[in-house]
């Protein structure tokens, strides 16, 4: 097996259990490997820290397998870890009986490039990095022997990969396609994926809980969702009693998801929602223009910031929107807003907020912090598995 020598002081990271080793960390590969490949990782001294896979095509030049020298990276490694990854939802209140369900949230499971995530008896899952892409037929038998699902979809489209220097890659791993819709019943909401040409593996799954708190906060209050992708937050807070929900996204086959979404929900008052094919940035001047206002805005915008590199224009249009929402917020009302954005930290976005309500004229306070449901955890040594941040705001 190849050696990767660190270079002198770069073995702190590793040591503090941090998965990702940058190029700049290298000293040198001492023999061959190709992409994906196992390597024993070395301080500068020739010790051994553990094992990696190596990504010879990315900024991250290796990531951690083990940090347990002596453990073997075999199949009967992923069954390891993927069935221990199982088991711990399985030990969480907060997901029993969940029908769509994140199995492995990449490095804070031990599994770095892995996303495996459940929808009834089909999992999906996206391999994002050299080493899960070679041991693509490893995990896929973990996954059968973990989960006995009847069928697994391989949605390795994502444009991280580019990284990587892997091509998209989509199919039937195990299993063939389903006769029917793939449907969820999520919080008493029935929602449709698809887990084909949806976002992602076809559902933010990430946002469950805080789609749930809209719902309780709903009664009586007429709602704007801004990026509603299928309406989950919509169906939500229509559920919760929302006498009013405007759903905007500039995506017409997410749209026409959410509208058959709702449809699959016949307790729920289809002349309360409204949905609007728009740019959200022209929408929110539109609607203020026009003199409306609202109870609640849910602010849910796609990644605007992939790393660091990207906050400050990020930061610019996170503010735009959270300006804008502020200004059409009814005396009392809420902004709930989040970033998925990895290159903007908590601190960052609660500045942000705090610049956008103060150019908009709003006095306004933190009622709750949001974040990623437990499905999604966070290992203690990877902070920037925390890539979803949201704050519950109250106006004056
Ligand atoms: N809140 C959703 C997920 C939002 S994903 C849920 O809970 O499921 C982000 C959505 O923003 C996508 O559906 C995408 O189509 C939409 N989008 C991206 N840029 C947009 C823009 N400028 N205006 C309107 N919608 C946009």
């Amino acid at each position: 097996m190849a050696q990767l020598i660190l270079e002198k002081g770069k073995e702190r990271s590793v040591l503090r259990r941090h998965p990702w080793i940058f190029v700049t960390s290298v000293k040198e590969l001492d023999g061959r490997a190709r992409a994906g490949d196992t390597v024993d990782v070395m301080d500068h001294r020739g010790k051994l820290l553990g094992k990696a896979a190596w990504s010879p095509e990315s900024q991250i030049r290796a990531r951690m397998w083990t940090f347990d020298g002596e453990e073997t990276i075999d199949d009967a490694f992923f069954k390891r870890r993927i069935a221990a990854a199982v088991a711990r939802r399985q030990t969480l209140p907060v997901l029993k009986g969940q029908q769509g369900l994140r199995l492995i949230h990449a490095e804070s499971d031990g599994l770095p490039g892995l996303i495996a995530d459940q929808y009834g008896d089909t999992v999906v899952v996206q391999l994002t990095s050299a080493g899960t892409d070679k041991w693509r037929k490893a995990i896929v038998g973990a996954l059968v022997k973990a989960t006995g699902c009847a069928r697994i979809f391989d949605r390795s489209d994502s444009d991280v990969r580019k990284l990587e220097g892997l091509e998209p890659v989509t199919g039937w791993l195990h299993g063939d396609a389903p006769m029917e819709d793939i449907l969820i019943e999520e919080n008493g909401v029935v929602m449709k994926v698809d887990i084909i040409g949806g976002h992602k593996t076809g559902f933010y799954l990430d946002q469950r809980d805080n789609r749930h708190l809209l719902g309780q906060l709903a009664a009586g209050k007429r709602v704007l969702n801004c990026f509603c992708y299928t309406g989950g937050f919509s169906l939500q807070a229509l559920a919760g009693g929302a006498t009013e929900v405007i759903s905007v996204d500039s995506s017409q086959p997410a749209l026409d998801t959410a509208t058959a979404n709702l449809a699959l929900n016949p307790n729920l008052d289809t002349s309360r929602a409204q949905w609007v094919c728009a740019n959200v940035f022209d929408e929110l001047r539109r609607l203020k223009e026009a003199g409306e206002q609202f109870d609640i805005i849910v602010l849910d915008p796609p990644k605007f910031a992939p790393s660091a590199r990207h906050a400050e224009t990020a930061s610019r249009a996170y503010k735009d929107i959270a300006i804008n929402g502020f200004k059409l917020l009814a005396p009392g009302g809420m902004l709930m807003t989040y970033s998925c954005s990895g290159g903007i930290g908590l601190e960052l976005f609660q500045q942000i907020t705090a610049g956008a309500a103060l150019d908009a004229g709003k006095e306004a306070r933190i009622v709750q912090r949001l974040q990623g449901a437990a499905d999604h955890p966070v290992a203690l040594a990877f902070p920037e598995g925390e890539y979803l941040k949201g704050l519950l705001v109250q106006a004056e």
